[in-house]
């Protein structure tokens, strides 16, 4: 089984043992899984930008 990736639309990080799980999906991070309702960075330190993705 391939290592399974954030549910975050924008996100290619690959969710590990700090997975978050919401509404059955599984996503990197809290601001992932708040779909950076509230401007949440993305915690991968790889200047991954799905939290400017999700807006506008
Ligand atoms: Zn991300
Ligand atoms: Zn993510
Ligand atoms: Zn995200």
């Amino acid at each position: 089984m391939p290592d399974k990736t954030c549910a975050c639309p924008h996100c290619k990080c690959v969710v590990g043992k700090n997975a978050v799980m919401k509404d059955g999906k599984s996503y990197c991070c809290k601001g992932c899984a708040e779909h950076h309702a509230h401007g949440e960075p993305c915690a991968a330190a790889t200047g991954c930008e799905c939290a400017k993705s999700a807006h506008g």
